[in-house]
């Protein structure tokens, strides 16, 4: 047994330098594919090529009694990889006459990441952070594109600092909330302006795929080249206007913070063996787990500053908290027809994104169940 076992082993072993040297290869095509789409200013991410190769993929799959979704696994995983390595080439600069870009704040975490990207596109990018306020005159005379991105709190008060830009001058700013900061850069500039929230963090390894918000403010035929510019980063540009931005925050941002601040307190002070938590997870436990604890691997302040951004985010987490308190009376009073009934009218609102959910979630459990390493 054990020496057919080492000889089916061999050839397992030599299919899969097969499948490196074969992975290599692709990889390199596909840097090649970068450095062609960089000269052209082609957006990394192209949607519809990547759904007709993978709808090609799964079916020659199939004939092959191959899962379809393996294939489609292994492409996205690889596919990640050729994003993250095709900004390597840098990206057409679609202004190539625009004077400098200024990034205020341009050393922290998102600053530092857009800063690479005007870089990587060829843009002249210059730094006014926390300590150069001194030089900020010079710094700004001669900006073509300045965007704000400082702490929130901090926010409304640089923006203040900025009125004396070249009017031509496009002004942005990154912050997580939107109304404010965008009504500051209009009083405050009487050039073109837009606000931007991107839907990600410091630690994105490509913008492919990556949801940028944008709010216009005034000039969209003037700042127009920088959300193309975007997108040939790989971004998807979606825009909304900043009221109603700030409503899907609430939601999206504030709440699901808070729930997850809530939890971990809540985790911290019933004390578990987090270790023994983790050996007995089921996957969508260690998931819960670690949606939670990556918050609190984060900046503090940014998220209080999120939070506490509006009154309507208070209001929000009031109400979540009172329905949270009524599912609990169902509890106390042992009305298990009440929680079955609240279930399925719950149930029915999602409709058919039940399923969707499902469907999707099942994929990432799997993943996640994949990368386990029990020992
Ligand atoms: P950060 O604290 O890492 O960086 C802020 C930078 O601003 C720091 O370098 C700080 O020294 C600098 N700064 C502070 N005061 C300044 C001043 N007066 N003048 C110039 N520079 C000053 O914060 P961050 O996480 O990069 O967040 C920046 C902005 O980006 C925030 O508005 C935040 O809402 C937004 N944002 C952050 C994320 C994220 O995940 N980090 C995601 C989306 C949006």
């Amino acid at each position: 047994m054990a020496v057919e076992l080492a000889h089916l082993r061999d050839q397992i072993d030599s299919v899969d330098k097969q499948i490196l040297t074969l992975l290599a290869q692709r990889l390199a095509l596909v840097e090649q594919v970068g450095e062609v789409k960089s000269r052209h200013g082609l957006p990394i991410y192209a949607p519809d090529r990547e759904a007709a190769m993978l709808a090609s993929r799964r079916e020659e799959a199939q004939k092959l009694g191959v899962p379809p979704q393996l294939i489609e696994d292994i492409l996205r995983r690889t596919m990640r990889e050729s994003y993250a390595s095709e900004k390597d080439s840098g990206f057409k600069c679609l202004q190539p006459q625009l004077r400098s870009v200024v990034v205020v704040g341009g050393r922290g975490q998102l600053g530092k990441l857009f800063a690479r990207m005007f870089e990587l596109s060829g843009y002249q990018v210059k730094i006014l952070g926390s300590q150069d306020w001194d030089n900020a005159d010079a710094l700004l005379a001669d900006a073509g594109l300045v965007v704000v991105t400082v702490p929130i709190h901090l926010t409304l008060g640089v923006i203040d600092r900025l009125s004396n830009l070249p009017d031509d001058c496009i002004l942005c700013d990154l912050t997580s909330v939107k109304s404010a900061p965008l009504q500051a850069m209009l009083n405050v500039h009487s050039g073109p302006v837009v606000g931007l929230h991107p839907m990600f963090g410091p630690d994105v390894p490509s913008l492919a795929k990556q949801v940028i918000v944008h709010c216009d403010g005034r000039g969209r035929e003037q700042y127009q080249w920088l959300l193309d510019q975007f997108a040939i980063w790989g971004a998807s540009l979606c825009p909304i206007n900043a009221e109603e931005h700030d409503r899907g925050m609430t939601l999206i941002q504030a709440l699901r913070h808070f729930t997850s601040f809530a939890y971990g307190l809540h985790l911290r002070q019933e004390n578990p063996d987090l270790s023994q938590l983790l050996t007995l997870s089921s996957p969508i436990y260690r998931l819960e787990l670690a949606m939670v604890g990556r918050l609190f691997g984060q900046d503090p302040h940014l998220y209080g500053d999120i939070i506490l951004s509006s009154a309507d985010n208070i209001e929000m987490i009031k109400r979540f908290h009172r329905r949270f308190g009524e599912a609990l009376q169902l509890l106390e009073a042992q009305d298990k027809a009440g929680f079955v009934e609240q279930f399925s009218q719950t149930s029915a609102w999602f409709g058919d994104y039940s399923a969707q959910f499902m469907a999707e979630s099942q994929n990432l459990l799997k993943q996640a169940n994949d990368n386990i390493q029990r020992g």
